[in-house]
């Protein structure tokens, strides 16, 4: 008997629950599920306790499918797993039903009033599940190593539409200004993948295989936005094998979303803020699709190999984008990349242990440890591997290792193990232990090379102490968006107030449109104290939730002490529009800031 998650009570010395069957009633008004889970097991040669994680939620009852009362306990809840649920289950028992109620608080879930919709008319209800959340929504061995196949029917208000990461079964109406959609999920998944999302929707086709959710007001700008959507997904099959998920579809968000993008089967959430008109963030489109394999297909164990995840699907996302958009535009996305994931290093300074890529997470939240590490430093070891063995080799070695552990989990030792027999010589050439297992960036990382980014370096030379220069107005109009998070990234810190405001004179950067490049011009220009930013931040922050701008404007206007007071009012008034887990965040950064 051993828990091998640091993050879940299951115990893989008993039972594997292998299905759920959800049904639940969406109550905005009280902003709960009133639920029932049935955990479907193979059947028990003897008696066996399940032990379940829960957060927040109100068990009221466990029966057997023939109603036969099954013996449980709830313990005391522990800050970072929440509650174990334990079922005492007798010989002969393959299913268990479990009735409850989520709570108004449960971390997963965030309930919307209709004025945080675009459309302002109905209320919007939507999931987030990764890290450890799903156990506040459904009971489960909330573990990547249990993975599941589930069906839901989804009760909700006539008026509204619900969506999840499954497929769709049909629309009844339930009388009394109801309504029930079906859902069939029949690709076994990791219990973070499920997802829900109930509100005023429409779809637009994008492809075969795609369309796009969005609410009404939104859905015709989303559907130019991610229009190529269809050669991604070719694209990708031709990288990494074939698509097993048999539908690619988009929910865009409501803009309290706290992440990019959440890679959720057949059903990708991605955050409004990439509608810049002009489908340059289209790569946010491209990892949650590469997602597909690496992720949800090869699943990393546990948080404490999330490189596995998302290093691995940088690496891919910049695959695709190379084959469609030629090496020099992924050089300058690989240039933001390393810019981010320097500050993350700065950041965890005091923290070395964070910034391995093979991280000990006993006792530790997962979302407080949330970092570019996993992502750009995983990466560049991928990268590393492939200058070591040559792409073909490295090409031949990532089809056989999505094809070796397709549905299952793999951890860091085990990518270790693979890497070494697989591609032996590479492993050793780039010393793939010190990658995995030490802090920091090894010497001797690969750097991103293009001429387009060499002109932009030459603007802002790196620690030579010569001054930046300002782009000619010229020069500037052409800059594509990533080239100008790449020239505005490499400013020197602070970047002194006559560059900003000649920048903001000649460009007009307070006023941009994309999201990316106008959070990144903010956090130079507040940093440096170029007071005309302050009202067009704030304006972004009431807005938006996401997590990538909320940490370093949040952090730029509270560190000084100018605009410290206005950062905390800005907070206290937003605060209720932003997700559970964006507002740990902000909370963190201003008490850093107070302390
Ligand atoms: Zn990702």
């Amino acid at each position: 008997m051993a828990r091998p998650d640091p993050h879940s009570y299951a115990d893989d010395g008993q039972p594997a629950v292998r299905r759920l069957d959800l049904r639940a009633r969406v109550d905005f008004s009280a902003q709960v599920l009133h639920a029932q889970a049935t955990l479907s097991f193979d059947p028990l040669s003897t008696s066996a306790s399940l032990d379940l994680d829960t957060r927040d939620l109100a068990v009221e009852g466990v029966s057997l499918p023939d109603g036969t009362a099954v013996r449980y306990t709830v313990d005391r809840p522990e800050p970072i797993l929440g509650a174990r649920l334990r079922l005492e289950l007798p010989a002969g028992a393959m299913a268990a039903t479990i009735r409850y109620a989520t709570s108004p608080t449960a971390s997963a879930l965030q309930w919307l009033a209709p004025a945080q919709t675009a459309g302002k008319r109905h209320p919007f209800l939507f999931s987030q599940c990764q890290a450890i959340h799903g156990r506040s929504v459904v009971p489960l061995q909330d573990t990547p190593r249990r993975r599941i196949r589930y069906r839901a029917e989804i009760d909700v208000p006539a008026d509204l539409c619900a969506v999840m990461s499954a497929a769709s079964m049909g629309r009844r109406d339930a009388g009394s200004g109801r309504a029930v959609f079906g859902f069939d999920m029949p690709q076994p998944i990791p219990p973070y993948l499920l997802a829900l999302a109930v509100g005023d929707l429409e779809s637009r086709e994008l492809g075969p295989r795609s369309r796009v959710w969005a609410e009404p007001d939104v859905v015709e700008r989303a559907a130019w936005e991610f229009a190529s959507v269809d050669d991604m997904l070719r694209t990708a099959e031709g990288l990494f094998g074939p698509y097993e998920w048999d539908r690619f579809d988009i929910l865009t968000m409501p803009p309290s979303f706290p992440y990019g993008g959440m890679e959720n089967p057949r059903l990708a959430f991605l955050t409004p803020t990439l509608l810049a008109g002009d489908r340059s963030l289209v790569n946010v489109l491209a990892h949650e699709l590469a997602h597909s394999w690496t992720g949800n297909l090869v699943t990393n164990a546990d948080a404490e190999h999330f490189w596995l995840n998302e290093g691995m699907t940088v690496f891919a996302e910049r695959r695709i984008q190379e084959a469609l958009e030629g090496p020099d535009v992924t050089a300058l996305h690989a240039a933001v990349g390393r810019r981010a994931l320097d500050r993350a290093m700065a950041r965890f300074a005091d923290r070395p242990e964070l910034t391995r890529l093979r991280t000990q997470l006993a006792g530790v939240d997962p979302d407080e440890t949330f970092s570019e590490v996993p992502y750009e430093k995983g990466y560049l070891f991928l990268r590393a591997l492939e200058e070591a063995a040559g792409r073909a080799r490295f090409d031949i070695f990532l089809k056989k290792y999505i094809d070796t552990f397709r549905f299952g989990t793999i951890t860091s030792e085990e990518f270790a193990a693979f890497t070494r027999r697989e591609l032996s010589g590479a492993f050793e050439a780039v010393d793939g232990d010190a990658w995995l297992f030490a802090p920091g960036v090894p010497r001797g990382a690969p750097e991103p090379r293009a001429a387009r980014l060499e002109a932009l370096m030459a603007l802002v030379p790196p620690a030579s102490g010569e001054a930046p220069h300002l782009p000619s107005a010229g020069q500037g109009a052409a800059f594509s968006p990533t080239e100008w998070q790449v020239y505005l990234g490499n400013l020197p810190r602070p970047a002194g107030t006559d560059l900003c405001r000649a920048l903001d004179d000649r460009f007009g950067l307070s006023a941009l449109r994309n999201a990316d490049v106008l959070a990144s011009w903010l956090d130079v220009a507040l940093t440096a104290g170029h007071d005309a930013a302050v009202a067009p931040a704030e304006r972004l922050l009431a807005e938006v939730g996401r997590m990538k701008y909320l940490r370093p404007l949040y952090l730029a206007l509270a560190s000084r002490p100018e605009t410290r007071a206005r950062a905390r009012a800005l907070y206290d008034r937003c605060r209720d529009r932003y997700h559970p887990i964006a507002r740990q965040v902000v909370e963190g950064v201003l008490r850093d800031q107070d302390a």
